[in-house]
């Protein structure tokens, strides 16, 4: 399998079948951690490659498959390109999950289940992210056709027409579908195939790789000699990596002495890559890497540097613990069932900041009408004119409000 040349994210409303609609894809279920598989959520992001292929002979849409064999006509089919799949929570509470697996993704399936009404709360709250972040190529699933009449597939339809009418998805093709029984999903893969194109990638810039994973890979009796250093999922977002590369990470460790904590880089160096299910030596932007590294494995436990930024020594942007941000709020809030007018960002409350995929909350020290200036809980590596998703607390749960650009 080729390294995947995209992210495509999975986002919508819980139970509308995102993991489903990964499986009948890659064949891989994201729900694996046992907390998932117990409450039968997504919990953390979860991720799988898959390769579209086409059959020669047939015609579309049928010819697009995940097959190697063509399931109409027995031929062997061609590789069309390999993509990763971002499977993000959809419950209400994992709404920063969302934000960070959204920082990755070059475009997204917006699921949408047709035997309920439409939009759901976290329907809504998702499209708006995408809106937010800006991710422009969408391709709308709807999905569970197989449980309602065809009347309803058309009621359904409507409502999602209606939904969309004014947003970034206005345009976006409806692909109904059954994620279960595998039904239209040929249609399916040729949308997206069609709207979400690999992005042009910044090869000659310097690498950055966002961490959206980390893991300790080794079991529990393994010896000294047979324990792996910490492993590290993510995206480039520019550059490259070689196997071999000397890299840092920022920000890296909390450091406290004589009562001050400051933050330090972590240096280390590239031992392997993996990339759509092969090792590969050399890794581009484009679907999900893992990297293997020289680190201490505690140090990369339980996804204990998701939101760090992993580069060459020396050309990552800085570390910051606060910024002063420019301000475009939305006009009210949205997947509540109140939809309440958002009001001035104030002195001294507390925010929700996604930067990349880092999740951290920032204290306003200073607010005018369009800017705001905060102190960050915890820092973040982040370029000047990045953009910032901003949530605010409303009833005991963040809410997205708006989002910022660092000015400085
Ligand atoms: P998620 O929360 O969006 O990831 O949804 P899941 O993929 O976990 O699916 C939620 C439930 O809906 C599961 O019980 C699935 O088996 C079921 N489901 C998903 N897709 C379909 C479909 O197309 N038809 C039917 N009948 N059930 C589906
Ligand atoms: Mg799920």
């Amino acid at each position: 399998m080729a390294q995947p040349s995209l992210n495509i994210g999975m986002v919508g409303h819980v139970d509308h079948g995102k993991t489903t609609l990964v499986r009948a894809l890659s064949g891989v279920w994201t729900d694996t951690h046992s907390e998932e598989i117990k409450r039968g959520i997504s919990i953390r992001l979860g991720y799988a490659d898959t390769v579209f292929r086409k059959c020669p002979e047939c015609p579309e849409p049928q010819c697009y498959t995940v097959e190697k064999k063509c399931a109409h006509c027995g031929a062997k089919t061609d590789e069309i390109k390999t993509v990763s799949f971002v499977d993000a929570p959809g419950h209400e509470t994992l709404m920063a999950t969302m934000l960070s697996g959204a920082a990755i993704m070059d475009g997204a399936m917006l699921v949408i289940a047709a035997n309920e009404t439409c939009p759901q709360p976290q329907t809504k709250e998702h499209l708006m992210a995408l809106n937010v972040i800006g991710i422009k190529n969408i391709v709308i699933v709807q999905n569970k056709i197989d449980l309602v009449p065809k009347e309803r597939v058309l009621e359904s339809y409507q409502e999602i027409k209606d939904f969309v009418k004014g947003t970034v998805a206005e345009n976006a093709p409806i692909i109904p579908i059954s994620a279960q029984q595998n039904v239209n999903v040929d249609a399916l893969i040729q949308a997206l195939d069609t709207y979400i194109p690999v992005p042009e990638h910044k090869l000659e810039k310097e690498a950055q790789m966002l961490i959206a994973r980390s893991f300790d890979i080794n079991h529990p009796g393994y010896t000294y000699e047979e324990i792996k250093g910490g492993v590290i999922g993510g995206t480039l977002t520019q550059g490259s990596f070689k196997e071999g590369d000397d890299v840092e990470i920022r920000p890296g460790l909390k450091i406290t002495s004589d009562g001050v904590t400051r933050w330090e880089s972590v240096f280390t160096k590239i031992t392997e890559i993996h990339a759509g299910k092969s090792k590969v030596k050399k890794a581009v932007p484009g679907g999900l890497l893992a990297l293997g590294t020289q680190l201490d494995p505690s140090l990369t436990k339980g996804d204990s540097l998701t939101g760090q930024v992993v580069g060459i020594p020396g050309t990552l942007p800085p570390t910051r613990d606060g910024f002063l941000m420019k301000l475009d709020l939305l006009d009210r809030v949205v997947g509540v069932t109140n939809e309440s007018e958002i009001n001035e960002i104030k002195t001294s409350e507390p925010l929700m900041l996604n930067i990349g995929t880092a999740t951290t909350v920032g204290v306003v020290t200073s607010a005018r009408k369009d800017l705001a200036e905060v102190k960050l809980k915890r820092p973040v590596c982040v370029e000047t004119g990045a953009h910032v998703a901003i949530s605010r607390r409303i009833d005991s749960r963040w809410r997205l409000i708006g989002v910022g650009v660092i000015e400085d």
